[in-house]
């Protein structure tokens, strides 16, 4: 899920990244402000300048974004939701928030931060507007600031999900009617409906002699409904899965091998011609540590003769671990946080299971082949 970025530093703590499709907007933004915005709000500069404030004003565009980005970041860490990171993309910018929030009041305000950021940023800007009047390239600059951000603003007010609108308007559903789950998904469904019609405006923007940016307004509408899809299928998983703890999904069948085993011995013998996939690791009759595909990958196929499993495995104290009462849905965003595909179940001590992204799958498939 996480895709490669370019570093830019840390703000606050968060690190800043770019997307490989940044440069792509970026790129276009300033072709489009130095050969078009600029030559036709002041003629006579030479071809230099143009180029150079096209650069400079793509720069700030995208400061603008950031800070509307770091506005939603510093009110999330203020009601201690953690933010992992933001990145510039080809749409403009995104805060990773690793949390739900807390609250309908805590994702109102976390939602309002960025765009009253862009807004107390539009306002600036078109203050400084006559105290620079005599300044051609800056006037050009904070003039086309002033609308980017007044932009930024009503963009992000629509209130569908995932835009910062739809956020406010799920935050006040959830408010009104105390139930996170519902109202995710009529945000999300709102967002659905102006995805389609951004779709739909594009589509007759193209055909109507604006083929550039129909398309452009097309790509966003996808980028929208897209997003909102995600959410709508990955809230109602979490319905489904609401109430149900991980014993009753882990499967208690992973097989035990002895530490002395070689890999070779293992994948011969125990992995091709079986649909295991996960073993416990034994030092006698002690469980002392965990196997997976992943471990043996590691390992260059010419050593898996002489290498012992001990050597491999992943030693019990140092697994990730769940319990047999913590919630699926709990378990399964814990997976995604630490980055693995399954998880030991452990209880006092001892592993009694396993829980894998299959055994949640499967689990929901029977609930839904039992109708409950
Ligand atoms: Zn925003």
């Amino acid at each position: 899920m996480i895709r490669q970025n370019i570093p830019l530093g840390r703000v606050m703590g968060i690190p800043i990244g770019l997307d490989y499709s940044w440069f792509l907007i970026f790129a276009l933004i300033t072709w489009s402000l130095a050969g078009s915005y600029y030559p036709t709000e002041f003629k006579n500069w030479p071809l230099l300048l143009y180029w150079f404030m096209g650069l400079v004003t793509a720069i700030m565009l995208f400061a603008s974004v950031l800070l509307h980005e770091l506005g939603h970041s510093a009110i999330a860490l203020r009601y201690e939701i953690p933010v992992k990171s933001i990145t510039l993309f080809i749409f403009g910018g995104v805060a990773h928030i690793g949390a739900e929030p807390p609250s309908a009041k805590a994702e109102f305000h976390v939602a309002i931060a960025g765009p009253l950021v862009s807004l107390a940023l539009a306002i600036f800007f078109y203050l400084l507007q006559p105290v620079v009047a005599g300044v051609e390239p800056l006037l050009g600059l904070f003039k086309y600031l002033t609308y980017i951000n007044f932009a930024l603003v009503a963009f992000n007010l629509i209130p569908g999900y995932p835009l910062d609108g739809g956020r406010v308007f799920r935050a006040i559903v959830w408010g009104v009617t105390k139930n996170m789950r519902r109202a995710t998904l009529i945000a999300a469904n709102v967002g659905r409906i102006f995805g389609f019609l951004f779709i739909m405006v594009g589509v007759w923007q193209m055909f109507t002699g604006n083929f550039g940016n129909g398309l452009w307004i097309v790509f966003i509408g996808w980028f929208l409904d897209h997003a909102a899809a995600a959410q709508v299928h990955q809230t109602m998983f979490q319905s489904q899965l609401a109430g149900h703890t991980v014993s009753q999904a882990m499967s208690n069948h992973c097989a035990a091998i002895p530490d002395e085993m070689t890999l070779q011995q293992l994948v011969d013998d125990h992995i091709f011609g079986s649909a295991q996939r996960c073993f416990l690791v034994n030092h006698g009759t002690k469980t002392v540590g965990m196997m997976t595909l992943h471990r043996i990958k590691e390992v260059p196929r010419s050593d898996w003769a002489t290498t012992r499993a001990a050597q491999v495995m992943l030693p019990l104290d140092q697994l990730k671990r769940t319990s047999p009462d913590t919630e699926l849905w709990a378990a399964l965003q814990q997976m995604d946080r630490d980055g693995v595909n399954q998880l030991p179940v452990i209880r006092d001590g001892h592993i009694i299971g396993m829980l894998s992204r299959e055994d949640v799958i499967t689990f929901l498939r029977t609930l839904q082949e039992l109708g409950t």
